[in-house]
């Protein structure tokens, strides 16, 4: 083993695992680091609050001076906890999270000084945010963003500094992050759907869209991930024989989790409830070093917050315990890879579930309204579903026989599927009393009951039905949740404006409330059947079944993005107020952009270690080799040195012949890159990254990697994948 490889390893078998201090109860931590609803009635006048709740619920805003005493609050709070410094936290298209920290401090006169915090602080707050991605927005306008609080979020503490979640935008209002554009979606499914919810009940005044996201991650110990610059620089190996293409991993890889990883997670946990993320569930997945931690489900855009700063939380907790995390969608080829299910559903204030069932008819016809008003949604836009979790990373993952496929279809089981299989059948028009009797005593009362032996989930869809809500699985790791979460929202409220239109207008024509949804429930049933699949996602049948079904599979990241500008996805968004068309070009062209630099990132890291690392390694060993046979000749006679040495001759011949390819292909990659960086066009430029750059990745790799088995391991520069992979 070559000496990086074993001073790594080394380091990583004499850690011992690091101790976290536990309370005996989780929940007395939960939300101690948060200025909480309780915080807040503690710390602020009941006219304030009033404020905070009337933003929160009704999108109010609120007034300056209300503003300045909500800030005193947060400051005496903060000050409280030790706090010296604020920063707006906010979430740019980059993926990380982004703050600048201001101190609190202040100089009044020459020599004193206070702590000052007053509500212009608190609104808002201009980092220097012209290195920030921003499409051409900031080119058209030369405009300059700011960032303003959204008081639908609740404030928090890392360390010393006080985090206000922000949205980032620019001088002349459009968007430069993902909350913005959720906030908006939220908006429009609220107004919709409220409007459907009070066909069943009057009480209902606001639907909320929730959010319960299950986080897969990949840890590895920190000095192994050290030893590999690829893993470094791109997130994810570009390199490395795999266990798939022949060494099979033992059982003692799935075994229990080890101590070192146990006491990661305890104190994740501890961090994450202190601010407010209600953690619940953390477990071994598929794949070797593998995990999940999911919280509760919450509110989306507080979820959605939640979301991205657990992955924050994680890196840092996991640097104290020498871990790196991965959040990369496919860190390692041959094993499984990350993905990030988005549980989503609506829930009324009057605290409904709007996709679960209830206990009386009239419920249960709520249900079947927002469920199939759903899929009706999917059914129309798949495609902007699908552009939604587009990313490089993901690229790698999706239709690997492992994650849903990149078409999008709907998962629904087999007792709702006989639901509207007979509900399909109602009459259109009028029903008479008897028809109305059977209905609801036959098929809309049953469904609780059909639904308690709902069991089997498919795990292969990427949109399923699991019981009370909805789960998007396609979802990579590394995305933030903001994108797919708005753009469900977006479509179904786009999809319960038109049902509420539909219904009126029946119900104008002389048609019950109740016959009017019914019988338009039933034209969406008809008209959705091709996006409804309940066998194996991860098949090939499934790929050209869905192709006669005429749904799009697209497997790259350009081609899924390329209908981002289609008029019918253009005018979703503008005629539900969630972005402007020049929002929508602008983040397009950040997105392809996005995924060209990275993809621009992987080819030279690669090209890089296969002419530094690789075949100076190969030739090395190679003349080794030839050494060897050239003192065989020295010894033996002619004939026996033909028989001696012509297995070794054969691997000089091997391992020349590789070397000779990788650095062909080399030279051919590097000199796509080059023609790609030339072409003007964001997207014919992503087209050639994905068609030109990229297939030279697999040529390459595999020649490495079968040289990784050729070369004696003592020279073999790169950690490899069982070293990785065994961790105790
Ligand atoms: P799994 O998919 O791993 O089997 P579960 O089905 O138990 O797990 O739950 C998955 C996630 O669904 C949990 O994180 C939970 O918070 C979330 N969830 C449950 N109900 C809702 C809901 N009404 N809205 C959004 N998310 C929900
Ligand atoms: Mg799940």
């Amino acid at each position: 083993m070559s000496k990086l490889r074993f001073n790594a390893l080394y380091e990583m078998f004499r850690r011992a695992p690091i101790e976290v201090e536990i309370p005996d109860r989780l929940s007395r931590l939960y939300n101690q680091n948060v200025f909480s609803d309780d915080t807040m009635k503690e710390y602020l006048t009941k006219d304030a609050y009033r404020y905070i709740e009337a933003a929160k619920v009704k999108g109010e805003k609120i007034p300056r001076e209300i503003a300045d005493q909500i800030a005193a609050a947060m400051k005496d709070w903060s000050l409280s906890k030790g706090v010296t410094h604020y920063t707006h936290w906010f979430q740019p298209l980059t993926g990380a999270t982004a703050e600048k920290h201001d101190a609190f401090f202040d100089r009044i006169g020459d020599d004193r000084a206070i702590e000052k915090f007053n509500g212009s602080m608190l609104v808002q707050q201009e980092p220097d945010a012209s290195s920030f991605p921003n499409g051409g927005i900031r080119n058209t306008f030369e405009a300059r963003g700011y960032t303003a609080w959204d008081p639908t979020s609740a404030a928090f503490i890392i360390d010393t500094t006080l985090c206000i979640p922000s949205v980032f935008i620019s001088y002349t209002g459009d968007t430069l992050d993902y909350k913005t554009p959720l906030l908006r979606a939220l908006q429009a499914v609220d107004d919709a759907a409220t409007e459907v919810a009070r066909y069943f009940d009057r009480n209902v005044n606001k639907v909320y869209s929730t959010l319960g996201w299950e986080q897969e991650y990949f840890l590895v110990d920190s000095a192994m991930f050290n030893t590999r610059p690829d893993l470094q620089l791109t997130g994810r190996t570009i390199l490395g024989h795999s266990p798939a293409k022949g060494q099979q991993l033992g059982d003692h890889y799935f075994g229990s989790i080890p101590l070192r990883v146990i006491r990661f997670m305890q104190e994740l946990e501890v961090e994450a409830m202190k601010l407010g993320i209600p953690v619940k569930t953390r477990h071994n997945e598929a794949a070797p070093n593998q995990f999940e931690c999911a919280p509760i489900y919450e509110e989306a855009n507080q979820a959605v917050d939640h979301n991205s700063l657990l992955m924050d939380l994680m890196n840092r907790v996991a640097e104290k315990h020498n871990f790196k995390v991965l959040l990369h969608e496919k860190p390692f080829d041959g094993v499984n890879g990350s993905g990030k299910h988005n549980n989503w559903s609506l829930q009324t204030d009057t605290g409904e579930n709007l996709l679960s069932p209830g206990k009386n008819p009239k419920q249960n016809l709520q249900f079947l309204t927002f469920f199939i008003n759903t899929i009706k949604a999917v059914s129309e836009y798949p495609d902007i579903l699908r552009s939604a979790i587009a990313s490089a990373g993901n690229d790698y993952r999706l239709g690997g026989h492992e994650a849903p496929p990149a078409i999008i279809s709907v998962f629904i089981g087999t007792q709702l599927t006989a639901v509207i299989d007979e509900l399909e059948k109602v009459k259109k028009g009028k029903l008479s009393p008897d028809e109305k009797t059977e209905l609801k005593l036959n098929l809309i009362g049953k469904i609780p009951e059909i639904l308690l032996d709902n069991t089997d989930r498919n795990r292969t869809s990427p949109f399923a039905f699991t019981g009370n809500k909805f789960e998007f699985r396609a979802v990579g790791s590394s995305a933030n949740c903001a994108e797919p979460v708005m753009v469900i929202n977006t479509i179904v409220a786009a999809q319960l404006k038109l049902f509420k239109n539909g219904v009126d207008g029946l119900i104008e024509k002389g048609l019950k409330k109740d016959e009017a949804i019914l019988n338009i429930l039933r034209d969406y049933i008809k008209s959705f059947r091709n996006i409804l699949f309940e066998g194996d996602g991860y098949s090939k049948k499934w790929e050209e079944e869905a192709k006669e079904r005429k749904l799009n599979n697209y497997r790259t990241t350009p081609e899924a993005l390329k209908v981002e500008l289609e008029p019918k996805y253009m005018d979703l968004f503008i005629n539900n107020s969630v972005f402007s068309r020049l929002e929508i070009e602008s983040r397009n062209e950040m997105k392809l952009n996005k995924y060209s630099t990275l993809i621009e990132i992987e080819g030279k890291v690669l090209a890089d270690l296969a002419r530094n690392h690789i075949i100076p390694t190969a030739i090395l060993y190679q003349n080794d080799l030839i050494k060897n046979v050239e003192g065989l000749k020295s010894i033996f006679s002619d004939k026996e040195f033909k028989t001696l040495a012509r297995e070794q001759i054969d691997l000089i011949k091997n391992i020349s012949g590789k070397i000779g390819r990788i650095k062909v292909a080399v030279d051919k990659l590097l000199n796509e890159i080059d023609k790609s960086n030339k072409i003007k066009s964001g997207q014919k430029k992503a087209e050639a990254y994905a068609f030109q750059v990229k297939p030279y990745f697999d040529i390459i790799r595999n020649d490495v990697d079968e040289l990784e088995m050729l070369v004696d391991d003592e020279v073999w520069p790169l950690t490899k994948y069982r070293e990785f992979l065994f961790m105790e």
